[in-house]
């Protein structure tokens, strides 16, 4: 999954990036309103974090303006602690949930993964399919047959998105897209790779090549 982390305290974004990395999401970072706001219309990203004390355009102001123009990326806002007032000026202005600053990166991350179940329609907790449950902090899958295979970060990457977009074609574009940032070299070629070590894991079955249309993760086997 793809996050847009908008935030202009930088020392907080050298904290968060690097741990929301390494919990298996790409991350591109926008310092001020003006380019959040365009960078979030680009439907590439998963969900926003969005700090509402930016330069150049609050974030209140860019969250009102994505509404306005019906796009419904999951958003995050950042506030105050103790500013109850900004807290309802965010969900009024179309925010999916908040946490009050300062907080500790590891509730962030779970109210990240809670929103995205959430928004895909998955059940809170492990995310699963027939015949397998996906641990996303260990990293780990773990089949009904009894085999955990822990995952790098890549696969761990393709497999949760794979999971939360069951049983629909995604192109390689699309896939590369949500597995890596914006600065990454994007060779679509690299994710037949993934899906092959993934199927070596998961059977082959599991992951279709459709023609012309890219994979189709299947939410079970029959
Ligand atoms: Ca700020």
């Amino acid at each position: 999954m793809r996050l847009l982390l908008i935030e202009d305290d930088i020392t907080l974004v050298q904290q968060l990036k690097p741990e929301l990395e390494r919990c298996g999401f790409a991350v591109d970072v926008s310092h001020d309103g003006v380019e959040a706001e365009y960078l979030g219309n680009e439907a590439i990203y998963d969900l926003a974090i969005l700090d509402l004390g930016l330069p150049k355009r609050s974030g209140i102001e860019v969250l009102r303006n994505w509404r306005k123009h019906d796009n419904h990326i999951p958003v995050i806002i950042l506030t105050a602690r103790d500013d109850w007032h900004e807290r309802v000026d965010g969900f009024q202005a179309g925010a999916d949930d908040y946490l009050g600053k300062p907080f500790h990166s590891e509730e962030l991350i779970a109210r990240i993964q809670a929103l995205l179940h959430r928004v895909h329609q998955q059940p809170a907790g492990l995310l699963k399919a027939d015949g397998l449950s996906l641990d996303e902090e260990a990293q780990s899958v773990r089949l009904d047959s009894g085999a955990t295979y822990t995952l790098t970060n890549t696969e761990f990457r393709l497999l949760r998105y794979f999971l939360l977009h069951p049983d629909k074609p995604l192109s390689k574009m699309q896939l590369s897209e949500h597995v890596y940032e914006l600065d990454a070299d994007k060779d679509s070629n690299v994710i037949e790779v993934y899906v092959r070590r993934l199927r070596e894991k998961l059977g082959k079955t599991r992951i279709e090549t459709r023609r012309g249309q890219g994979y189709v993760f299947r939410s079970r086997l029959t």
